[in-house]
């Protein structure tokens, strides 16, 4: 569709899911015009959805995962082990390691890796959070589980370092990934077997 004739609410739409990861102008398009095309409802709702997304949505103040309360439903639950924690990238590692179903830790969420080309030092993700949580002293295992891309296992050996005067047993996730791989896309089998394996870094 040419610039042109795609009306100019439907435009800003299309360039607003642009700038989602993933999405091209092709795909779009076709998630605005899909819109348009259902009940005006619908498109409310979602409207309504994505208004509230900030108001009622923070970061747990103890792993930095997004949630609607503070602590967030896993550092409140009492039947989790507080003693394990489990550092990821992203809120979405979370998700991927609970659907994997055999964890249950807590986590740490250092909201980024590190990049030193982008100016991302340990000063820009949540590393001097988590050393505070292990140097309040009730922390027992720190299992590492950043992605095997290069900045993900650039993080975890700077946390390896950085980690390793600490009275605590320090793990990663076992083989089975796939070098070069985002935990998120892992199947959950995969992803089961490495959190049950995973290994002492020393
Ligand atoms: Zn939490």
């Amino acid at each position: 569709m040419s610039q042109q004739i795609i009306p100019k609410p439907l435009g800003r739409l299309i360039q607003d899911f642009c700038k989602l990861p993933g999405i091209g102008e092709k795909t779009a398009s076709r998630l605005a015009l899909n819109i348009l095309r259902r009940p005006q409802a619908e498109a409310k709702e979602l409207a309504a959805a994505l208004a509230q997304l900030h108001n009622s949505i923070q970061l747990c103040s103890c792993c930095f995962t997004f949630s609607e309360n503070d602590p967030c439903a896993i550092c409140g639950n009492p039947k989790r082990e507080a003693s394990l924690i489990c550092v990821v990238e992203q809120p979405g590692d979370l998700l991927a390691i609970e659907k994997a179903g055999n964890y249950a830790g807590h986590y740490h969420i250092l909201h980024g890796v590190l990049s030193p080309m982008d100016g991302i030092g340990p000063a820009e993700i949540k590393v001097k959070e988590l050393e505070a949580r292990i140097n309040s002293g009730t922390i027992e295992e720190v299992f590492i589980a950043t992605s095997s891309t290069v900045p993900g296992e650039a993080t975890a050996s700077f946390l390896i370092d950085f980690l390793k005067k600490k009275p605590i047993r320090l793990t990663r996730l076992a083989c089975g990934i796939p070098m070069g791989m985002d935990i998120k896309y892992a199947d959950k089998h995969t992803l089961a077997r490495a959190i049950e394996g995973r290994s002492e870094t020393r």
